[in-house]
């Protein structure tokens, strides 16, 4: 179960990991989209980890709130709104629930709610949805972390910038899918 401590180690060791490959996820982001992916999505931690250092949440769900807050008004483009979403939902959820199962379930629906992507349309949900199922079976990896990543490479993109690609999108990964890999990788590596 999640409390204030382990989610604070949690975000912390996702913002050290964005933070080390800022220039890889815009890498990434150049091909098939802006350019502008690893720098929204630091730009976004260093604001998370302001405003726990500012302000020391009292409880979990004011914690979760927090972290939505200084993503949603940070990180801008697509994956801002998505990533805000996200952690919105888990502090709603964790007014009933502590459990990280239960948690990541009700992110991935906001994200799908909220972005309307589904399962292979080469986006973050290529992600969330089937590691927030690992999670709910019990059990998460770094290997089942690197196959939902990988995953997205060879998809043709539905939503998002790399939409305007068409096939063209084909043969490369989805940043968002990547920085979301990267927070599944600092939760198992906190929680695990
Ligand atoms: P922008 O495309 O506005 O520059 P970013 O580069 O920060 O925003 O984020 C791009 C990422 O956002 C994509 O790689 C993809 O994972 C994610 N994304 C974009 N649109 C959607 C959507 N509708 N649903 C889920 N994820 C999305
Ligand atoms: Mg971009
Ligand atoms: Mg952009």
């Amino acid at each position: 179960a999640l409390t204030v401590d382990n989610l604070t180690e949690w975000i912390n060791a996702f913002a050290q990991k964005v933070t080390d490959k800022k220039d890889y996820l815009s890498e990434l982001d150049t091909p098939i989209g802006d350019g502008d992916h690893g720098n929204n999505m630091a730009r976004g931690v260093k604001a998370v980890q302001e405003s726990l250092d500012a302000k020391a949440p009292a409880d979990l769900t004011a914690a979760f709130k927090q972290i939505a807050m200084a993503l949603i008004s940070k990180v801008g483009g697509a994956s801002g709104p998505l990533y805000g979403t996200a952690f919105l939902e888990m502090a709603k959820k964790s007014k009933d629930s502590t459990e990280i199962a239960d948690l990541f379930a009700a992110a991935d629906a906001g994200i799908k709610k909220r972005g309307g992507a589904q399962a292979g349309d080469k986006t973050m949900v290529d992600v969330w949805e089937p590691l927030a199922a690992k999670l709910a079976s019990g059990s998460l990896t770094q290997a089942e972390i690197d196959e939902a990543v990988n995953s997205t490479e060879e998809m043709i993109a539905k939503k998002g910038r790399a939409s305007y690609l068409g096939e063209r999108s084909s043969g490369h990964l989805d940043p968002g899918a990547m920085s979301s890999g990267y927070l599944f990788t600092a939760l198992i590596e906190t929680e695990g």
